[in-house]
């Protein structure tokens, strides 16, 4: 069942210090709200801590990537083993900022999907297009890619119980978020496309919106059929801006 799911997404953010607080702080808000899944990706060094102090909460851990390998000598690495074993339940694989810093392709993509989904965790996979793509109206083409690159090699059978964050990549950290219209577009194109492979997995599939997500933009992005969440990047760092998306989303409602 589709459920409104919104991550933080900390990147290279965060201490311990940060965490006591901040943590501590979103605890004692989110406690009582209803009806919807917030999940927290610190960086990996404090997957442990974040995760000792939500342990008793309704909040979830996330993490913001994770090795093609389960182990050996791939110095620098996690893998998907290590992340359950921590806790850790939503992981993030396909970032813009893995793909453009890191050179991740689509196939080292679609092997982290497979790994994760072995080891019964929740790929959240990011797509999404640049602004010259978008331009030259590739946006389409490009979300497709990234899609059919797994869906080719594994079938639409995979996305079952998986995450999509559709991450139009000028929109990150810009502060210049997607119309609520072009983001709608955008996800009834993704759960079309997959839905041509496999209609009940495309209905369940969950599509988060990410790209300079905020407190005032986030209802009427929630409000948009297709939009089953968001991946928030800055405002995820803000308690009270961050407990304002928590708190939109959680009045979601969805057509039955
Ligand atoms: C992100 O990095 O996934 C992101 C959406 O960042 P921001 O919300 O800051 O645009």
């Amino acid at each position: 069942m589709r459920y409104p799911l919104i991550i933080g997404n900390w990147k290279l953010n965060g201490s311990k210090k940060f965490i006591d607080t901040f943590i501590v702080g979103l605890c004692r808000k989110f406690h009582g709200i209803e009806g919807c899944k917030v999940v927290i990706a610190p960086p990996m060094v404090y997957l442990d801590q974040v995760k000792q102090v939500i342990c008793n909460t309704k909040l979830l851990l996330g993490a913001q990537n994770v090795d093609i390998n389960l182990s050996g000598a791939f110095t620098g690495e996690v893998s998907a083993s290590m992340l359950k074993d921590i806790g850790a339940r939503y992981i993030i694989i396909g970032h813009s900022e893995r793909r453009s810093l890191h050179s991740e392709d689509d196939q080292v993509i679609a092997k982290k999907f497979l790994v994760l989904k072995n080891k019964d965790l929740i790929p959240v996979l990011c797509i999404g297009e640049t602004a010259a793509e978008k331009m030259a109206g590739q946006t389409k083409t490009i979300c497709a890619r990234q899609i059919d690159v797994i869906l080719k090699l594994h079938g639409a059978e995979v996305f079952q119980n998986t995450v999509i964050a559709y991450e139009p990549i000028w929109a990150i950290g810009t502060g210049c978020a997607a119309t609520a219209e072009q983001i709608q577009t955008i996800h009834t194109f993704i759960r079309d496309h997959i839905a041509q492979k496999d209609p009940k997995v495309a209905d369940q599939l969950i599509i988060q919106y990410g790209g300079s997500v905020t407190k005032n933009n986030a209802a009427e992005i929630f409000s948009q059929p297709d939009v089953d969440g968001v991946l928030v990047g800055s405002a995820s760092l803000i308690l009270d801006s961050f407990i304002d998306i928590i708190k939109l989303a959680s009045t979601k409602k969805y057509k039955i």
